[in-house]
């Protein structure tokens, strides 16, 4: 880019493009190799031990790492799609063209931008805005920095030039944070803006016009005169320099090569608690690969990725979970002799943690394992366990649970509670003083991926009444601290209902709630409901067998 969008207060001028100074510091730096012109084959291992693969060139070269940030940065929406945008007339006049093109000549004219058509300087402009972004038939989302982007640019023309005209359609003008200052500025230096909606652009002859529904006025207006016309495209999830299916890490994981996705192709996180963390454990997205942001946002993202990629080597050398369950040092264990190569626990693994050797069984790879126990819960063998937790020993607890027999008037329920989410929600709802039904008795999961169907046939077969999963939120805007904990229990409580009418029992003893920590106020309802429920069914017909 030929200047950036301001990068220090008072964030109201542009500032110099940063990049060759710090690619110098970097490569001077002596903590630092860079390998230009590269590319990796292959990531192998895990946190503490990644064994990098790099191609430059003929050559390979094999690196050992201990954690890796990606910031690869996003792709540009290609333009070539905006043709489908009638209203923009892309692709008409060699004068529409999109916000990379208008970086290209400002940088080429070292500020100074003349027309494609006929390098004539640049005296009246407009600009648009979300061309084909927040549009489901493009991209369905804001890419947070095109507004501040063209900001910058309008101010390219207007600063050595006041007399330039410089309009500015706009639907919402996303000028977040401090670059307020910026977009006061850049009204003051002269820009017109127009909120409306664009519905004409059109070149006769050389000169431009933009059609638009004014939302200020209320009415069409028209600026005709125009030298150019600059349409403000969006950020594609770009994780691979070549699309988030290629996979720039080239992973060795049972589960593929690239860094899964959730939304429009960008890489997962959890956006609420762990915002940098992938779903492969010690490997942190950083910048616009992540979402799309500006370059503010970016140098801050990216301060957070490197002090979490530097807490993962430390906590991995003393054997801990860098998190969620951080500290942590137990791991999965496998008696492997009674494997039967089911491959459950490999596929279920939300990170990624356990491979497959040619034999199909599982090959733990501990430093990625987020000691989540979906594992464990996946197992129909029951074979993997934790030093502090595991089948037998939950099963331990729910025989120790009193169950009233057939004649007492009290039933009981048993609550599967997820640790991070519902068990939070119950420990606020006792903390509130809210009162439930005192049939219940809670067992904490750490989380109910790690659910194993065995708990709800024992409790059943103890005579319990009914059995409550509270679990985490699933679905696109998942609570779930480890992904997908509530779908994995919804699919292996469908599995045990066969099992359950074998037994004689209604399928209605079973129950699973999405939980909030914020929901602890319905804690009552919740459990009381759920007892009610069960009063209607009635005892559990095997209690005393
Ligand atoms: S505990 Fe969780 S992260 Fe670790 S291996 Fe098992 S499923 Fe994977
Ligand atoms: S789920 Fe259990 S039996 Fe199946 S492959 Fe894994 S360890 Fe072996």
């Amino acid at each position: 880019v030929y200047r950036c969008a301001p990068l220090r207060p008072p964030y109201a001028e542009s500032a110099e493009n940063p990049f060759h100074l710090l690619s110098r510091e970097v490569e001077s730096h002596p903590g630092i190799v860079v390998y230009r012109g590269a590319s990796i084959e292959r990531t192998a291992g895990g946190p503490g031990q990644f064994d990098v693969t790099v191609r430059q060139g003929e050559r390979l070269l094999k690196e050992r790492v201990g954690s890796i940030i990606v910031a690869t940065g996003a792709g540009a929406y290609d333009p070539a799609k905006l043709t489908r945008l009638k209203n923009l007339a892309y692709g008409t006049s060699p004068n529409i063209i999109v916000s990379s093109k208008f970086e290209e000549l400002a940088l080429r004219g070292g500020g100074r931008v003349a027309r494609p058509s006929d390098g004539r300087e640049v005296r009246r402009a407009a600009f648009i805005q979300c061309a084909g972004s927040r549009d489901p038939e493009h991209l369905p989302y804001c890419s947070a920095a095109c507004c501040v982007e063209t900001l910058k640019q309008a101010q390219y023309l207007l600063e050595p030039d006041p007399d330039c005209t410089v309009f500015i359609y706009y639907r919402d003008l996303r000028a977040n944070g401090q670059y307020e200052h910026f977009y006061k500025k850049v009204q003051e230096e002269g820009a017109v803006f127009i909120q409306g909606e664009v519905v004409h652009v059109a070149d006769r002859g050389g000169s431009l016009s933009v059609e638009a529904d004014d939302l200020s006025l209320g009415c069409r207006s028209r600026v005709e005169g125009l030298d150019l016309v600059v349409l403000a495209t969006g950020m594609i999830p770009d994780v691979a320099g070549g699309g988030p299916e290629q996979g720039a890490l080239k992973l060795d994981y049972r589960q593929g090569p690239e860094l899964p996705a959730l939304k429009y192709g960008f890489p997962d996180s959890h956006f609420i608690c762990f915002p940098y963390e992938t779903r492969r454990t010690g490997i942190y997205a950083a910048g616009s690969v992540r979402e799309p942001m500006d370059l503010v946002t970016t140098l801050e993202d990216a301060a957070g990725a490197a002090l979490k990629a530097i807490q993962c080597v430390e906590m991995t050398a003393r054997g801990q979970a860098v998190h969620p369950r951080a500290l942590d040092v137990s791991y999965p264990e496998f008696n492997m002799s009674r494997c039967t190569q089911c491959k459950r626990c490999t596929e279920e693994c939300p990170f990624g943690a356990i491979n497959e050797d040619a034999g199909s069984n599982p090959l733990p790879q501990i430093t990625r394992c987020r000691r989540c126990g979906t594992c464990l819960g996946a197992c129909p063998e029951r074979i993997v366990s934790f030093k502090d937790y595991s089948v037998a020993l939950i099963s331990s607890m729910i025989k120790a649970i009193e169950v009233p027999d057939g004649d007492e008037e009290k039933l009981r329920v048993l609550v599967f509670a997820c640790e991070n989410d519902a068990y939070p929600a119950l420990d606020l709802a006792g903390a509130a003083g809210l009162k439930y039904n005192a049939w219940v008795r809670i067992i904490p999961l750490r989380c109910l991926g790690s659910l194993n169907p065995v708990w709800i046939a024992d409790a059943m077969s103890r005579g319990i009444d009914g059995v409550l999963l509270m679990g985490c939120r699933q679905g696109e805007d998942y609570q779930c601290h480890f992904i997908n904990g509530s779908e994995l229990a919804r699919t292996r409580i469908m599995n045990v209902s066969e099992t359950l009418d074998r037994m004689g029992l209604e399928a209605g003893r079973i129950k699973m709630v999405e939980v909030e920590i914020i929901d602890y106020t319905k804690i009552p309802a919740i459990l009381d409901g759920f007892a009610d429920e069960l009063a209607a069914l009635g005892p559990n017909p095997l209690k005393g067998f």
